[in-house]
């Protein structure tokens, strides 16, 4: 069977200018592919060459083994059966909402239509709103009336371009679960498009960071988290602090909150720079511990408060604590690391903090996981 979605070193370019470069990745059916990055990094350009509105300049597209875009022919979009959600959702205001689900439907006899249309609102919950006009649905139901709409023809695969946009910033990681078991239910292969990374990791099988055009990395959510590729998905994943280190022998790395072990080598020189990646949640408040930080930031999260501490050195961390522990800007805290995952890359700059235009500083190794060893 061959694969749903294949993108073979894609690059789209508007006039001289490269907005996509050498993009490769395979979906499989029924999975769910998201492209996450920030604003202006060419995640709908990439989006709108699969769906047949952009010539690619490189590479190939091929929808379910059939090869529907190279840089001499692009199907059109209609001939993809491809469906698509926009964050504007772009129902009929004049039409039912069973009449938007149905409206692509037309080829279907009007039992056969009727059935789809009574599965989908079934399918999103809403069986008792299939007779409103979309001005009278909150904008969670209009996105599922959308989504609906687009599934309902059952597409070669679904594209969402950052369909949460006009919903509530609360209800969006709730829609993107609820999106996802939809999909998941009428196994539908689709690609969400945002620069959220809770959307991405409440919906997506896979996720590609995307920055300047390029995919730094594939990975689950708690694979870019825990083990980004490269600096750029560090910093944009979650928050962290890169800790200086030196390296000790090849699984080995030492910092002044002591030594960390890995698991694998991660090929640098012993005795040379290097920097540890030290997610909040890493750090762990410990009042019996030897090592200290001093709170010189703290920010209330419900559950937790993230506090930033800096150590004797002057570097600073951050440090995730259950908020039942209530300290003050200027105590100082016992604290201890403790990573199940960490991450090592060659040192580039003096700066602890990840930098904020870090977005151009790509690293050129790997970076090697690693597992926290009680050390000196
Ligand atoms: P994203 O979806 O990640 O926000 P886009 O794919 O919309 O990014 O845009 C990527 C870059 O391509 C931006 O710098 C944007 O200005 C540029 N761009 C988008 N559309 C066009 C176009 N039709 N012509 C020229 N440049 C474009």
């Amino acid at each position: 069977m061959p694969n749903q979605l294949e993108v073979h070193q894609v690059s789209v370019a508007y006039g001289n200018t490269t907005i996509v470069r050498d993009v490769d990745f395979v979906l499989d059916a029924g999975s769910i592919g998201c492209l996450l990055g920030p604003s202006g990094c060419g995640k709908t350009t990439l989006l709108r060459a699969i769906a047949g509105f952009e010539p690619i300049s490189r590479g190939e597209i091929r929808l379910h083994g059939i090869s529907v875009s190279r840089p001499d022919h692009t199907t059109a979009p209609e001939q993809r059966h491809i469906g698509m959600v926009f964050q504007d959702f772009a129902l009929f205001p004049h039409l039912s909402v069973a009449r938007n689900i149905g409206f692509g439907l037309r080829h279907l006899s009007r039992n056969a239509a009727r059935r789809r249309v009574d599965e989908l609102l079934a399918l999103v919950g809403l069986q008792d709103a299939a007779r409103h006009y979309p001005h009278e649905l909150s904008g969670g139901m209009q996105q599922r009336v959308a989504l609906a709409r687009a599934m309902a023809p059952r597409p070669n695969i679904l594209l969402l371009d950052e369909p949460f946009s006009s919903v509530d910033k609360e209800l969006r990681e709730l829609l993107a679960r609820e999106i996802r078991d939809v999909l998941k239910r009428d196994q539908i292969t689709a690609i969400l498009v945002t620069h959220d990374q809770l959307e991405a990791f409440a919906m997506a099988d896979i996720i590609g960071v995307i920055g300047h055009g390029e995919v730094h990395q594939w990975s689950t959510g708690f694979g870019l988290y825990h083990e980004p590729a490269d600096r750029f998905v560090a910093d944009f994943i979650g928050q962290g602090v890169l800790l200086p280190a030196i390296v000790h022998d090849q699984i080995r790395v030492k910092t002044e909150l002591g030594r960390i072990a890995g698991e694998t080598p991660h090929g640098l020189p012993p005795g040379s720079h290097a920097e540890v990646l030290i997610r909040p949640d890493d750090m762990l408040y410990d009042e019996s511990s030897q090592r200290k930080g001093v709170i010189v930031q703290r920010a209330f999260r419900g559950a937790e408060y993230l506090y930033t501490l800096r150590l004797e050195s002057g570097t600073e961390v951050l440090c995730l604590v259950p908020s039942h522990h209530r300290h003050g800007i200027g105590e100082t805290i016992g604290i201890r690391l403790q990573a199940e995952h960490l991450v090592v890359f060659p040192r580039q700059h003096t700066r602890h903090e990840l930098p904020p235009d870090s977005a151009t500083a790509r690293c050129g190794t790997s970076p090697h996981s690693a597992s926290m060893e009680t050390g000196p």
